[in-house]
């Protein structure tokens, strides 16, 4: 027998004559209130009696309530699609919550990018949906690719963002600038996505004023081009098989792009670290010393910026979805989160004003969702201009970033957490703020056409 048996026997017998004592105590004082209780239930009328029953039923809701399905997608935008195209998205949507959601958080915490997923990614055959079915494509709309953009965001917009880089930047460059040759080459082992691709324009002196004055340059030389200079900020570099440098030619001075291998001699790497947001996208500085690329590699039909911009208008349509997205997963979680949260002893969703940011953070979100839908339906008409691209970049990013400061908000302190979710998508949100056009600038692009004045300069 334990030494101290009698002590643990005794101070748990006295713990159990406390609770039964409390519990006494609490019965014999609704037993000592019941004949008031009785009394006043007495000089009840019929009608009032049953109001006071359905008060009580009305408290007892309250305290429990039943909860609808989150849906994010209230107007039912997902509705515009076919039900081939729907079963593609599910299929998306299924291999995100259970290939990526499970590991995101680790992965964005750590800077690191799960290659072990890009296997599987593949088997989604996804990838270049709208190009011809002669390299590989499917010949599908560009709604369905932009609600599949939204689909990889609601979960985790770092992954959106590598998809984007390689299927959107990259390999948009070689479809829309490359020659019928570069297409036959690159596109069907990009679009398998056998080979990776990444987009170098943004330079560490030159951002927003690309158009204006890229300082990489380019000299031809017989067959062969030569390329010197720096990039920054590039998406997929570490690992990207292709590179499509952008640089000004020294001798026309006009934008050129190169198809480059990332193992290219002169040609090197530096991953960006400690970024705080798109953190398991790998970013890189990328030094170019005298790198030799022969003609065939330069895009045959990217003769100015105009062609380089002609890229960007699409590309600048899938950031305003990957917003939609990023907004969509922030607003769905927070609308769980405060199902279940309970203060003054009820779910805090019941509050007038956690309504009221819901309802303004939904109102938001549904109004970037039609506004994208319809971009999508006009870009399929071959109808979207650079402005609508611009317009929907921006007003889908300002909103983005609204919503997840919204949402952090609701959350309390828990909203400060990675492992709450909306952490990761306040700071993702971020970057898409400010990639492929900031605020800024897409507004002068917008400002440029709706006044026909430029104030870029
Ligand atoms: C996560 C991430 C991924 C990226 N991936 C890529 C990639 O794969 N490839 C690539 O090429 N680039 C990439 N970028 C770069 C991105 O496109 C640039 O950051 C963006 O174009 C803005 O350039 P900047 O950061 O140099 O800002 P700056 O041009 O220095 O602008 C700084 C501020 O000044 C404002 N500003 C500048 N000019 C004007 C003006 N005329 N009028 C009013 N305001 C102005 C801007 O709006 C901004 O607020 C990436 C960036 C990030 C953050």
């Amino acid at each position: 027998m334990a030494e101290n048996f009698w002590e643990e026997l005794g101070t748990k017998f006295k713990t159990a004559y406390e609770e039964a004592e409390k519990k006494r105590k609490a019965d014999f004082a609704m037993i000592k209130n019941l004949p008031g209780i009785l009394s006043y239930l007495k000089d009840l009328q019929g009608e009032e009696l049953l109001l006071l029953l359905d008060q009580a039923r009305k408290i007892k809701k309250r305290k429990n309530p039943k909860f609808p399905e989150i849906n994010g997608d209230f107007y039912n935008t997902f509705d515009l699609l076919n039900a081939e195209e729907k079963a593609i998205v599910l299929r998306v949507r299924e291999f995100m919550n259970t290939e990526v959601a499970p590991i995101v958080d680790d992965y964005w915490m750590r800077g690191e990018f799960p290659f072990h997923i890009v296997e599987k990614f593949k088997a989604l055959n996804i990838c270049g949906l709208t190009y011809s079915k002669d390299l590989g494509g499917q010949e599908r709309s560009n709604l369905l690719e932009g609600m599949i953009g939204q689909e990889i965001a609601r979960v985790d917009v770092s992954t959106c963002t590598f998809f984007g880089v390689h299927s959107g930047l990259a390999m948009n460059s070689i479809y829309l600038c490359g020659s019928e040759e570069q297409k036959k080459t690159f596109i069907p082992e990009m679009i398998k996505m056998n080979k990776i691709g990444a987009f170098a324009l943004t330079e560490p002196e030159v951002g927003s004023a690309a158009s204006m004055g890229l300082k990489t340059t380019c000299k031809r030389q017989g067959d062969t081009w030569v390329i010197n200079g720096e990039k920054k900020w590039i998406g997929n570099a570490t690992f990207a098989d292709y590179i499509i440098v952008w640089a000004k030619d020294v001798e026309d001075h006009q934008v050129k792009g190169f198809i480059v291998d990332r193992v290219t001699a002169g040609l090197e790497t530096e991953k960006i670290e400690d970024k705080m947001a798109l953190r398991i996208v790998q970013n890189a500085l990328i030094r170019l010393k005298d790198v030799k690329v022969p003609e065939e590699r330069r895009l045959q039909n990217a003769n100015t910026f105009k062609d380089t911009a002609r890229v960007l208008k699409t590309t600048r349509a899938g950031v305003a979805w990957q917003a939609v997205g990023c907004a969509r997963g922030a607003y769905e979680h927070t609308l769980k989160y405060t199902m279940d949260r309970r203060q003054f002893g009820r779910p805090i969703s019941g509050f007038q004003m956690t309504q009221d940011l819901l309802s303004q953070m939904l109102s938001q979100l549904t109004a970037m969702q039609t506004l994208v839908s319809r971009l999508s339906q006009m870009q399929d008409e071959g109808l979207m201009s650079d402005e609508q691209a611009s317009l929907a970049k921006v007003f889908c990013t300002v909103g983005c970033r609204a919503i997840t400061s919204m949402s952090r908000e609701l959350m309390g302190a828990n909203g400060i957490l990675i492992s709450n979710k909306v952490a990761r998508f306040l700071g993702d949100a971020e970057a898409l703020y400010s990639y492929e056009g900031t605020k800024q600038i897409n507004s002068l692009v917008v400002g440029r056409a709706i006044t026909g004045q430029s104030a870029f300069t």
